[in-house]
This record gives C-alpha cells, structure tokens and sequence, in this order.
C-alpha cells in the first residue's frame, strides 16, 4: 500500500517512544524496513561503532519515487492504515516513526528504486531538514546512509559505550535477523572488515554456522520441523547440552519472526533443560513462534522489542514441550548422575524392596563423618514390630528407627543433590494435572523455580491447574500430591532459605519408608550402612533420635551383673 500519514487515532494507539537510542537501534530499525520490503539481500556497513557511518543496503521492494519523501514524515507508513490493522500487525514496522526520528538526529541519504522504475529517487535530509533531492540511479531497492549520528545531541553521544560495544550490539542485531530469516542474504561490515556474512540458503542451521561458528553448529537439534503443524508453532534449533554456556546471550525468540525479548520463553526453554545442565549453565537456542497475529500484541514496547501474548500460559507450555520432546528424543547425554544413581541394591531386593533410596550413599557426602557423630559398624539382628532395626555394635544393642533413620539418609541426600544441582527427577509419560486452591496457587506460581531445583517440573495449565511433567525420583512413586498440598499450605512463608529447608525435610518424610513396613534382611543391612555415610546420624531431620543405644555396661547392670 502507499505510504501515508497515519490517522491521530491511529497514532494516539501507538505505543510511541524514543526509538533512536543508540546507533543499534538505527541498525535495527533500518534491518526491518528492509525486511519488510521482501529483500533476500541486506548488507550493513558501519563506521566508529555506527556514529560516523550507518549503510543499510537492500534489493527489496523500493519506495515508489513519490513517496520518498513521505517516508521521512512522522507516523507515515505503508504497513497499517487503520486501528483494525494494529490489532494484526504482520509487518516488522508499523509505526512509521523510524525515518523520521533517525533523521532528526543525523545526516540521511536515501536512494530508492521501487518495482517497475527506471531510475531511483534521491533524497537528502541533515537534521530532519530536506537538503537536497532528485533522482539517482540505482537498480531495484533502497539504500539508506546515515551519518554524524547525534552529532547535535552531545549529551546521547556522551552517553555511547566505546565503540567496541557498540559494534557489539550492532553484531548482535544483525546476527538475530539473519538467524531469523536464513533466507535472506545477510552481510555485515564493520571498519570495512567483515564481521558476519550469511549465505542466505533457507536453512537455520547454515545461519548457526556462520552466527554462532561449526561447533555449535554441529550439536544443534531441530525441534520438530512440521509445517504444517497447529498454530502456535514452535519452529527452530536448540543446542545439545553439550554446548551450553554461562550466560543467557545465545537464547534467540522470534515472534512471527520479530525478534524479541521474553523472560518467559527464556524460562520455559530452561525449563526443558532442567536437569540436563551443569549449575550456572545456559541453553543456546534459536526459536520461531508463530502464531496468528491477533494472538500477540506487538505494540506495547516503544522498541518493539517486547510482546504480549494473548495466552500467555499456552505459549510458556508449547515451548517447553517443543523443546523437552527433542531434548528426550535424541540427547543421548545421560542425565548427571546416572553413574551415582546405579542401584547398589542387591538384584534379589529390586524384586521386592518398594525402598526408594536407590542412590548409593558412598561418594555423595560431601566430608566424612566426625568420629565423634559417627556410627560404628552395625551387624543386623532382626526387625522389631516392622519398625525398629535391631542391630550388633561394638559396644552393646542398638535400636534404629527406621522411618527416622531413612529421613535422614534422604534429608542429607537431598541437600546434597540440590546443592550440586544433581537431583535425580522422573520424568512423566504422559504429564498429569494438578489442581490447587487458590492461595495455594498463588505459592506455586512464586515457587516454580524453587521447586525445579528439587526435580519438580510444573507448568500453568489454566485455571487453578497445573501440569506435572516430572518429579523428584525420590517421591515419584508416593503421595507426592499430597505432599505438595502439604508444602504449599505450610511453607508459604518464610524466605527461599527457609522454604528449601522444608521442603527438603518434606520430601525426605515422604519419600523415607515408614514404620509398620517389613524389610528385608539385605534392606536393613543397606539402611545401616548409608545411615552410617550420614553427617548427623543420630537424629532424623525433624530432631528426634534415629536410634537408641544401649552400652554392654548399661545392658549388664540392667541384669544385676556388675
Ligand atoms: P514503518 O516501518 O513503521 O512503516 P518507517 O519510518 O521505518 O516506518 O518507514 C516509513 C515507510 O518508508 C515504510 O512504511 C515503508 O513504506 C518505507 N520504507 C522505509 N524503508 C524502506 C525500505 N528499505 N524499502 C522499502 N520501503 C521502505
Ligand atoms: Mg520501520
């Protein structure tokens, strides 16, 4: 469509703002307009960190010759014409604000050619003011020059990072666009030294290669590749665990291809990491949602960069499982601590022992025992009433309880696995739906990222209901429903300290095998011994006694034998 002014109720909706901060944003929005022109090929050249020199040449669609000045008026665009159309933005610009704030604030020189035209137009603005026009050859497309940048402003100008950083924000805005439109012919020039160039192949994985280098490039996993799949789609690549890194700058979203910012989708990708990553790593990931486009609001974020989904819970829960089903399907990595978690039980008790401590204790504690808490190697004698073990020390009876004294191997267990990141979780087939009261709810939703540290991985299902997709392998098997209603009513309270203390007393209760259950003679043997790995065998983690003892000394003189 033509350019033209827009409506001042169109505009009044715009979410308008300084959208010239830094020479990246220049790069930016220039990068859209040429995508939005239907260009296969952009090249960007820059100069001193984008203040001397911003080139942004494309072979898209042009501006018909007429219209070129109209491009530089405030809210003039081709892309929306009225307020239905801001409801279903499909374009990258809409606002028809870019030109014009760019060439507020610098010296611009564009040449256009549009479709069907002979020769291009030629117009030059310094300081938002028309210094020259006419009409210039050049073949198909547009060619934007942006120049002394701020140079009327020193005050933005003091306020630029060294030139280093700007080019690395400029690098980074290219590097997004090409990841998201591998189709089209990506270059980048910085001080005349080629900083990125894309082949433009149609192929994500190739953009990788060139944004992100082979390495990455070669454990990239495609998440599912169905077009033709339901709406919202989640399209794209993510890394194997292999190449994580320490921080969240090779996380990319793309909305309906619109690069953007979101915690959300960072958190939904971490999510489906859980348990995959060493502690303090991070996912590399490319991901596409698309979606129709009245199911997001692009106009509420002056850069653009920033959208609201309509569901936002949908969105969170489709990335996530896009990406935990490749992660399942293909990573062959084992889980950390697969080579710790191998049973250590007896093959005979896996038969029949419904214990669920199936960590081997040896190497998980972190220091030895003090001689003066430790346990004395114990022979077992026998089960009490199917609660208490009775078991041989050197110096007299013992007595364990045996409900207390597994509390307390998994109490110890637990801390350990979370401090070091390394709970063992269950995952689920087939999730399942969880539902809680309303406080309760409001605890979950603050809770999530705690309890992902114990092996809990719960998303929002919609009202008041949750999706379970894996547990802690400690509780897997249990009530564990009922234990986390138990912890949501109890444990609202209190700091995140606080809170993993509960949590984790609560989980050993739950998880620990309970008094009144029969256990083998192996069974018992093998409680002795983690019991005996603890730092603080003696009490279970509630402060009650695990076990009491009876010296040789004391036994004799209950006999009358002095
Ligand atoms: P917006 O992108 O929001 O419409 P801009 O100020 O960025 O606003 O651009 C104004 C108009 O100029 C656009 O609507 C488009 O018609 C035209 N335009 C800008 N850059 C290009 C380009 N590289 N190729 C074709 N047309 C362009
Ligand atoms: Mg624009």
């Amino acid at each position: 469509m033509p350019i033209k002014a827009l409506d001042p109720k169109v505009v009044a909706r715009i979410a308008a703002g300084e959208v010239v901060d830094r020479p990246a944003s220049v790069v930016k929005e220039l990068v859209e307009n040429s995508l939005d022109a239907g260009s296969s090929q952009i090249s960007v050249e820059v100069k001193s960190g984008g203040v001397s020199l911003i080139k942004v040449t494309d072979n898209g669609s042009g501006i018909p010759s007429g219209e070129v000045g109209l491009a530089f008026d405030r809210y003039a665009t081709s892309k929306v014409a009225n307020l239905e159309d801001l409801e279903s933005i499909r374009s990258l610009g809409f606002r028809g604000e870019a030109l014009p704030s760019i060439a507020a604030v610098a010296q611009v020189d564009m040449v256009s050619c549009a479709t069907d035209e002979k020769a291009g137009a030629y117009l030059s603005l310094i300081d938002g003011v028309i210094s020259g026009q006419g009409s210039r050859g050049r073949s198909q497309g547009t060619t934007v020059t942006v120049s002394n940048l701020f140079r009327k402003i020193p005050a933005r100008l003091k306020f630029l990072k060294s030139v280093a950083t700007e080019n690395s924000h400029i690098a980074n805005v290219v590097s997004q666009y090409a990841l998201a439109f591998p189709e089209v012919k990506f270059s980048l020039l910085i001080d005349s030294r080629v900083a990125l160039r894309t082949p433009g192949s149609g192929r994500l994985i190739d953009g990788i290669a060139e944004v992100y280098g082979n390495d990455i490039a070669a454990n990239m996993i495609e998440l599912n590749a169905d077009t033709t799949a339901p709406l919202p789609r989640v399209t794209g690549m993510v890394g194997s665990p292999k190449v994580s890194r320490s921080g969240r700058g090779y996380l990319s979203f793309f909305v309906n291809r619109r690069w953007v910012n979101s915690r959300m989708l960072a958190k939904a990708v971490e999510e489906a990491y859980h348990g995959l990553l060493m502690v303090g790593k991070h996912p590399v990931a490319v991901i596409n949602i698309s979606l129709p486009s009245q199911d997001v609001d692009v106009n509420i974020h002056p850069a653009k960069s920033e959208v609201k989904f309509r569901n936002d819970s949908a969105i969170f829960g489709a990335v996530q499982r896009a990406v935990r089903q490749v992660l399942t399907e293909q990573v062959t990595v084992p889980r950390i601590m697969a080579a710790a978690t191998e049973p250590v039980f007896p093959t005979v008790l896996k038969e029949t022992a419904s214990l669920p401590y199936a960590g081997a204790a040896t190497g998980l504690i972190p220091s030895a025992p003090t001689p003066a808490m430790s346990l004395p190697v114990l022979r077992v004698l026998g089960q009490l009433d199917n609660s208490y073990i009775i078991a041989e020390g050197p110096d007299g009876l013992y007595l364990i309880d045996q409900h207390a004294a597994h509390e307390r191997i998994l109490f110890e267990k637990i801390r350990q696995q979370r401090s070091q990141r390394e709970v063992e979780v269950q995952g689920l087939l087939e999730p399942i739906t969880f539902e809680v009261s309303p406080r309760q709810e409001a605890i979950l939703k603050s809770r999530y990222q705690d309890l992902a540290e114990f092996g809990f991985t719960i998303e929002p299902f919609g009202d008041r209901t949750f999706l379970i997709r894996a547990l802690p392998a400690l509780i897997h098997d249990r009530d564990w429903a009922g234990m986390l209603r138990e912890l949501l009513d109890s444990l609202s309270r209190g700091d995140k300290s606080d809170w993993a203390e509960g949590v984790t007393i609560t989980m050993a209760c739950h998880g620990a095998v309970r008094a009144g259950q029969s256990l083998a003679d192996a069974e018992m043997r093998e409680l002795l011994r983690q019991l005996e790995q603890c730092i603080t065998p003696h009490t279970c983690p509630h402060g009650r006694p695990t076990m009491i003892h009876l010296s040789s000394s004391q036994l004799k003189k209950e006999f009358g034998r002095t």
